[in-house]
């Protein structure tokens, strides 16, 4: 199938899992993640009407993106991975959403950016709901704080995004995240990939982040 044709049939079957959903979000939006996908692809999904993007590294997005924004001035680009302090000044320049707030030294980054620039993307904060110790984001039972610190510097802070441990059923990192979010009053969900958006969107998904079933196996295996 096409690039076009593999997200008519993703929105579809968002479509189909909101209505079984068990707590469904108002809107459930599709992230096309284009990370390591070639200009070529991604305006091919542009022509299929797609407006949304995520990308994991802030260089790759620098070196795909701008043009990109300037011929579909509607365009709008998530950071899903994680960001150094020394890269926010890019990342704030770039990214319309940073799904991947996780420390209080980069709330920090971020406002003093905002302070400079005039300028902040709307955030998530990322939760290791697995607790994996190599992987990016605040701990659940630290979340709170996270969240509350980031509220004291004014930061737009919007919900939450999870990627949970790859060999475990999903459904209880959703469930947890879904609770997370409900307990600090924040309305968006960054849950489900590829092989588990449905699931996701039947826990409250608001921002479903899918890669390969819309762009095909990538061609090198990334982390996070
Ligand atoms: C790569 C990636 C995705 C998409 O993964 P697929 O399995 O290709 O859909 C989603 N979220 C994050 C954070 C990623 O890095």
């Amino acid at each position: 199938m096409s690039i076009p044709e593999n997200l008519t049939d993703i929105l579809a079957r968002i479509a189909v899992a909101r209505k079984a959903a068990i707590a469904p979000a108002p809107s459930t939006k599709l992230v096309a993640v284009s990370k390591t996908v070639a200009e070529d692809g991604i305006r091919e999904a542009l022509a299929g009407g797609q407006r949304l993007f995520g990308e994991n590294r802030v260089q790759e997005a620098q070196a795909k993106f701008p043009q990109l924004k300037t011929d579909y001035p509607d365009l709008e680009l998530h950071l899903i991975g994680p960001l150094q302090s020394n890269k926010v000044k890019e990342a704030v320049a770039l990214f319309d959403v940073i799904q991947t707030l996780d420390r209080v030294k980069l709330a920090d980054a971020l406002a003093a950016e905002r302070d400079k620039s005039g300028k902040c993307p709307r955030l998530l904060v990322q939760v290791n709901t697995g607790e994996e110790p190599q992987k990016a984001g605040v701990l659940p039972r630290e979340t709170a704080d996270l969240v509350a610190y980031a509220r004291k510097l004014d930061l737009p802070v919007q919900g939450l995004m999870c990627i949970p441990p790859a060999e475990d059923d999903a459904a209880p990192h959703f469930a947890l995240l879904l609770k997370l979010a409900r307990e600090q009053g924040l309305e968006n969900l960054s849950m489900g990939m590829s092989g588990d958006f449905e699931l996701a969107v039947k826990f409250g998904a608001s921002h479903v982040r899918v890669g390969s079933a819309i762009f095909g196996a990538r061609d090198y295996a990334t982390t996070t």
